[in-house]
């Protein structure tokens, strides 16, 4: 592996830091107190600006709109988009919308992409993914409930979906739905359909309240309710009975542009942490800095957060050069990995500023009440923990199902 940064990356990552710190940290303490509709018009002109640049969409082909960045080389942008909660969203490459037009891109119809991923590159829409069911475990979400039948021409769905994520206001869904529960290959039974979010019969009953966040359009996790939702046959995304196959080339990637998001999130805890640690008095000339404990918060940091770069670019390599298929034992390592760097590092952040961590002045609050959902999302630790093992052990002539 090289572990020099990509030119075409090296040369973006100043230019879009100063832009990000000029543009989106003044509208950093209007979005924690009052969320994403209280600076919707400044960040509106902040995209304006990013497309002015050439930054839009950085993860997508020219041709459909985007930069084309490899993936390598969107880790690094990625990074420093993360620094700020409002990154991701004013350059067009947040979750959800971020996976689906990578998996719409390269699995979708002509006619898919004119519908739906023009104007989703194009940021006129938003999307939402529907797999996550309240009633089956979305750590093995191949036992779901959700089915879709064949009624002549359509797709009639049927189920019920929680933590849908930005589903409030978002246009499209991509739905993940049992369609052939006889197969005797569990992951074979399910396919993705997209679903426009006004079609009769889907119903978003709420907007589940997420630690203490209401959770209202792109910040929402819906409960929907799909009763006989009738969509063409042309809505089905790639082959029938692709769903897993498909979710694992959506996941793989996904999982790297989260990874890179957390370690810009702990780069920016930690200089938050630093900065304070030297300029916070706890005795006349006595800095916390100079507390043994603080060191150690530092110390610990600072070589977490570069092992956990270090891991993310040799996957993004892995994925970039022989598939996210081969990559999978690393996906799942950085997966687990670099969550617990993100809530080790954030925590020691909000410990070091004592109260002021705990306010809504600094993005740390966010962050930490945001963020302990990374243990949780895109598989639970204890998930990737246990299919790394069971293939590691699988080396030693262990099979451990
Ligand atoms: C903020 C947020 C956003 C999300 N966005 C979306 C979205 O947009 N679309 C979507 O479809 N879903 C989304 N999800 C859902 C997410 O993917 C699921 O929560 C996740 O897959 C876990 O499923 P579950 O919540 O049903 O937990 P369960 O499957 O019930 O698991 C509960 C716990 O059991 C433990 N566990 C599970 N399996 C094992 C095991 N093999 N060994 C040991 N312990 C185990 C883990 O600790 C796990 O946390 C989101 C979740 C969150 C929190």
């Amino acid at each position: 592996m090289d572990f020099s940064i990509p030119p075409r990356a090296a040369e973006l990552v100043p230019a879009i830091r100063k832009f990000v710190e000029a543009e989106l940290f003044p509208l950093e303490r209007a979005f924690a107190t009052a969320g994403w509709n209280a600076c919707q018009p400044q960040l509106q002109a902040v995209r304006e600006k990013v497309k002015q640049r050439g930054w839009w969409a950085p993860h997508i082909e020219k041709h459909l709109g985007g930069m084309g960045l490899s993936l390598g080389e969107f880790a690094h942008i990625s990074e420093e988009l993360g620094r700020t909660p409002l990154g991701h969203v004013a350059f067009n490459c947040s979750a959800p919308d971020v996976g689906n037009m990578e998996i719409l891109a390269k699995f979708g119809t002509a006619e898919q992409k004119a519908r739906y991923l023009e104007p989703l590159v194009a940021g006129k829409i938003r999307s939402c993914f529907s797999m996550t069911e309240p009633d089956h475990p979305g750590s093995n979400p191949a036992w779901m409930g959700t089915r879709a039948r064949k009624d002549g021409e359509d797709y009639v769905i049927d189920g019920r979906k929680w933590f849908t994520s930005g589903a409030d206001g978002a246009a499209v869904a991509i739905v993940m739905a049992i369609t052939d529960p006889e197969n005797e290959n569990r992951y074979a039974r399910a396919s993705m359909i997209l679903v426009p979010t006004d079609a009769a019969g889907f119903r978003l009953v709420r907007n589940v309240s997420v630690m203490g966040e209401p959770g209202e359009g792109l910040a929402s996790h819906a409960e929907i309710e799909y009763e006989g939702v009738r969509v063409p046959r042309g809505n089905l995304l790639g082959e029938e009975g692709a769903g897993f196959a498909i979710a694992q080339e959506r996941l793989g990637p996904g999982r790297i542009h989260h990874c890179m998001r957390w370690i810009g999130i702990c780069e920016r805890a930690f200089e938050l942490m630093c900065r304070r640690a030297a300029s916070r008095e706890l005795s006349p000339g006595k800095p916390l800095g100079t507390r043994g404990p603080v060191q150690v918060w530092i110390a610990e940091s600072r070589a977490e957060i570069d092992a956990a770069r270090l891991m993310v670019l040799h996957a993004a390599w892995k994925i970039d050069a022989e598939g996210a298929f081969a990559a999978r034992d690393v996906i799942s390592t950085i997966k687990f990995f670099v969550a617990g760097v993100l809530g080790r590092v954030l925590d020691r952040a909000v410990q070091a500023h004592g109260a002021l961590g705990l306010t809504d002045d600094l993005p740390l609050a966010y962050w930490y009440r945001h963020e302990r959902a990374a243990r949780i999302y895109d598989g639970p630790d204890e998930v990737h923990q246990a299919s790394l093992a069971r293939r590691i052990l699988r080396g030693y002539g262990l099979e451990t199902r």
